[in-house]
């Protein structure tokens, strides 16, 4: 009898325990990947792209973005650390970590005969407990907490660039955050547009500053114009202070000198026309997303006005929540009503570059951090350490709750599982225990970084929650068991939940599938197999 083909030719395909141990041997080497950089003593990644621009970070999801992996399962990994970036900002690493060992742990139970949809469903039932018992566990945080709050930022900038200024930038960030939030009946909610996080390479990171108001990157066009304007009232201009080129190329022929004037005069009377418009409607300070032509910096500077150009369209909007501005895409639509107040526009000098500031705006909660730092390097770094701390205390705030970090609620939700794996018979019981082992890879992974010997501590570590201690944690810098409560080592629930959440998701989806077939459809065919081979990750 002839084969029969129900696929196009060129398709590759995977499937049974093959596809299986395929698809978990890739999404255990993205783990691996990131692991090494997990906890204040993990070490940093130096990522070179193929325009040779270079990115030193420890931070999972910056990594692992910058890695381009391609193979489908490993790719599956690189969205949950997207998804928990998304999320709650930070805990990317924690994430895949976890992700990784759970796959690991339900190979061992594949090895052992155990069916994949048992093992799913018993990783999906620890799921739920673990979120249960860590609920039960977790502290109350609320904006007077202040200490609590601060706990947490540090925590979230241990061992990142930022760790020697990290007390410094700890009270600047709980200060932003502070003047930042809402509250309404209980719940506290921060709009995270409201801070602007610029940077400023040049100086030192001790330097940087919180500002109230927003700070831009930009001077002002013309050197007559007003270094600064009290009682602002600010137009944000979404069109060009420009003629326009044709669109398509013209010709004008002139045939005597008085025509050329006549052309000139008209250009200069369709701008001048334009600045009218915009002196008609009061404002004083011109912030334009496009450009502004050298004759109409002319006419603005003149009238005492103060203008930048090419504001990009984040600032606009952060401007426009600012300022209470409405953007003016048509500058016969500039109106009194639409300008923005702010008390002081002025142009300051930091380092050596001129920058904008937007004081005392209508709206009190826009600050701007201006992060300094000696190079370019540093200044990214710590932009990174800064946003994980400010997502950390957003998450923290957004739910109330908090939790111990150096492994500690990892250890103890881990000891939950045991106990309930107790109350459950047959094979679902043993994906329990594997689950609980899997949470353990936190703490083992932190005493490895701190180059300790991670079975005795997990040992030790075992024997403090049995005895009760809660928050016995990995403390990596003295290598000893410590109160991670008291040693201030504090996190958002959120990072634990939506880690073990996203986590399992992934690993129960990988454990699904039982079938890969690749270059199905037919463009995608001719291109070459979309299935690398076994650990197909591209070479950094
Ligand atoms: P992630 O991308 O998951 O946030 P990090 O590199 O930020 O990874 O490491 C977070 C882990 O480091 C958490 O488990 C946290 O509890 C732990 N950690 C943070 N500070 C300390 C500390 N001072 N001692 C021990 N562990 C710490
Ligand atoms: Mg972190």
């Amino acid at each position: 009898m002839q084969p029969i083909f129900i696929l196009p030719e060129g398709t590759q395909r995977t499937s049974g325990k093959n596809a299986q141990k395929m698809n978990i041997e890739a999404a255990k080497l993205v783990a691996d990947q990131v692991r090494s950089t997990l906890g204040p003593k993990g070490m940093d990644k130096m990522i070179v792209d193929s325009l040779g621009d270079i990115t030193i970070t420890n931070d999972g999801v910056t990594i692992l973005e910058e890695m381009n992996i391609e193979h489908p399962a490993a790719k599956m990994i690189v969205e949950i650390a997207k998804t928990q970036e998304s999320e709650v900002g930070d805990g990317t690493t924690t994430a895949v970590v976890l992700a990784g060992e759970f796959l690991k742990n339900a190979e061992a139970l594949l090895e052992k005969n155990i069916h994949p949809t048992v093992i799913a469903k018993g990783y999906g039932m620890s799921a739920m407990k673990a979120i249960e018992i860590l609920n039960k566990i977790a502290e109350d945080v609320s904006l007077k907490n202040k200490d609590i709050l601060k706990n947490i930022a540090v925590t979230a900038m241990t061992g990142k660039g930022a760790e020697a200024q990290k007390e410094i930038l700890a009270d600047k960030v709980v200060q932003a955050v502070l003047d930042i939030a809402e509250e309404y009946e209980g719940r506290v909610t921060l709009d995270l547009e409201n801070i602007k996080l610029e940077k400023k390479s040049g100086g030192s990171v001790e330097e940087t500053e919180l500002i109230k108001g927003i700070v831009l990157d930009k001077d002002r066009v013309h050197s007559g114009m007003p270094k600064r304007i009290e009682n602002a009232k600010i137009a944000l201009i979404d069109t060009a202070i420009e003629i326009k080129d044709t669109e398509t190329d013209a010709k004008i022929s002139i045939t005597d000198p008085s025509q050329m004037q006549a052309f000139l005069d008209q250009e200069e009377r369709m701008i001048k026309n334009m600045v009218d418009k915009i002196i008609k409607s009061g404002a004083n300070v011109i912030l334009c997303q496009k450009g502004i032509d050298d004759l109409a910096q002319h006419f603005l500077s003149k009238n005492g006005i103060y203008a930048c150009r090419r504001v990009t369209k984040s600032d606009m909007d952060k401007l426009a929540l600012a300022t209470g501005a409405q953007v003016t895409m048509n500058l016969d639509d500039l109106t009194p009503e639409v300008l923005g107040h702010a008390q002081i526009v002025e142009e300051l000098k930091v380092g050596d570059e001129n920058m904008t500031f937007v004081r005392g705006c209508k709206n009190p909660k826009a600050v701007t951090m201006l992060i300094h730092g000696g190079t370019d390097h540093i200044v990214d770094e710590i932009k990174r350490a800064l946003t994980d701390a400010i997502g950390d205390l957003r998450a923290a705030l957004a739910n109330g709750k908090v939790v111990a970090g150096g492994g500690s609620t990892e250890m103890e939700v881990a000891k939950g599982l045991r106990k309930y794996a107790d109350t459950l018979e047959g094979k679902e019981q043993l994906a329990v225990l594997a689950f609980a082992e899997a949470m353990e890879v936190i703490p083992r992974t932190l005493a490895e970084s701190a180059g300790l010997d991670p079975i005795d501590k997990i040992a030790e570590l075992k024997a403090a929650h049995d005895k009760g201690n809660t928050w016995a944690g990995m403390d990596v810098f003295s290598g000893k068991i410590k109160d991670m409560w008291r040693e201030k080592v504090m996190e958002p629930l959120k990072i634990k939940t939506q880690a073990i959440k996203a986590a399992s998701e992934v690993a129960m989806m990988i454990l699904r599938i039982d079938d890969v077939i690749a270059g199905g459809s037919g463009s995608d065919a001719r291109r070459g197999p979309a299935m690398p081979d076994m650990g197909g990750m591209p070479p950094m």
